[in-house]
């Protein structure tokens, strides 16, 4: 009989982290999966709910920034991936305080346990902010930091920490760097799943500035796709890449996700821009398409299929606004009736 490997995925209730555990439980029979989320407004039990009757899946509820609760999932771990943080740029402007904690802190925590328990790899999930705006030319895994917002400064950070202990301690890591990512289980903030519920509900969304922002866009399956390859065929200390090739701005996609919920343009409104907002992020991925990695989804499929999701889905977001409504409430705070001012 073999032996079962352990991977702790962090944030796994959350949008991606719960395509990487079905992705995994699905095509390695070898692995045992122990997901640690402390369950924010982003993460959801219901993104994992396939999987409770799987023997080789266990969830623990608990924050990336205790030690002991840390110590506890990993000792007897082989693997950690971690996609634990918070995540929303917009939030990250409203307070870095989470940002700093989960995002910077958090990966100490998971860092200093890779070493004491001798993890064999520790993969970091990062993003292609990091390199800030790019309007000419793609950015390579060489190229140096520039930040914009609290949010991407803090993955920035989180790197430097992992580069540093890779160096001094001789861990076992990999840093991916992926693009925009849409498709199911997203928490409706961002702008793909906001637009969507917002329109399915018949109301105005808010597109910052002239809406000319663009970005690669890359469906989820692809982004894990690209983890999973670089997780079993990347090289130890590097950072790779992970892209979707589809630039397209914000506001081509408000206009196509108006017609797919068959909404008019008029439901889009210009509200003021989003301070220290990129103009443009673009990445060249061939360092992670030498090891195999090509997308497989077509945007405009892709959204489509999106679309329909939240259609069939509809208890779903709507509870995790009605939870988040009550708890916190940043969507009336942030935009205050900017859901329906025009500049
Ligand atoms: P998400 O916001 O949907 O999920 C984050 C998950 O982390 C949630 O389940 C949340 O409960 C959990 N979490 C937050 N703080 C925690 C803590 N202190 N301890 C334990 N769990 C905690 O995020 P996502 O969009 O799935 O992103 C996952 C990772 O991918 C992040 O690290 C993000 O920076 C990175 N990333 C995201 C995108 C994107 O477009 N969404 C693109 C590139 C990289």
């Amino acid at each position: 009989m073999s032996v079962l490997k352990k991977i702790v995925v962090t944030g796994g209730a959350g949008f991606i982290g719960s395509h990487f555990v079905s992705r995994v439980l699905r095509r390695y029979s070898h692995y045992h999966v122990l997901v640690l989320d402390s369950l924010t407004y982003a993460g959801s039990l219901s993104n994992l709910e396939v999987h409770f009757q799987n023997k080789r899946f266990e969830f623990v509820r608990g924050n990336v920034c205790d030690e002991n609760m840390v110590a506890n999932c990993v000792s007897d771990a082989d693997v950690i991936v971690n996609f634990a943080a918070e995540t929303h740029v917009d939030r990250s402007l409203e307070s870095a305080n989470e940002f700093l904690k989960t995002d910077i802190l958090g990966v100490h925590v998971l860092l200093e346990a890779v070493k004491k328990f001798d993890i064999r790899t520790f993969l970091h999930v990062s993003t292609d902010e990091v390199y800030g705006s790019v309007d000419e030319g793609a950015s390579l895994e060489t190229d140096s930091f520039n930040p914009s917002s609290p949010y991407s400064a803090s993955k920035a950070s989180a790197e430097l920490i992992i580069s540093a202990y890779a160096k001094s301690f001789g861990i076992h890591s990999l840093i991916t760097r992926g693009s925009n990512t849409y498709g199911p289980n997203q928490y409706p903030e961002k702008l793909i799943p906001l637009f969507i519920t917002r329109l399915l509900d018949g109301q105005t969304v808010p597109l910052y500035g002239d809406g000319l922002q663009r970005r690669d866009w890359i469906h989820v399956d692809d982004h894990c796709k690209g983890i999973d390859i670089v997780l079993h065929k990347g090289s130890p200390g590097e950072a790779y890449n992970i892209g979707g090739g589809k630039r397209v701005s914000n506001i081509a996609i408000a206009q196509r996700l108006a017609a797919l919920t068959h909404q008019p343009d008029e439901r889009i409104r210009f509200v003021k821009d989003r301070p220290g907002h990129d103009t443009a992020y673009s990445i060249d991925t061939s360092k992670v398409q030498a090891l195999g990695y090509e997308p497989e989804h077509d945007f405009d499929t892709g959204l489509a299929e999106t679309v329909e999701w939240y259609i069939n889905h509809e208890q779903w977001w709507r509870q995790a606004l009605e939870r988040e409504t009550k708890e916190g409430n940043f969507a009336a705070r942030w935009y205050g009736n900017g859901f329906n001012a025009e500049i």
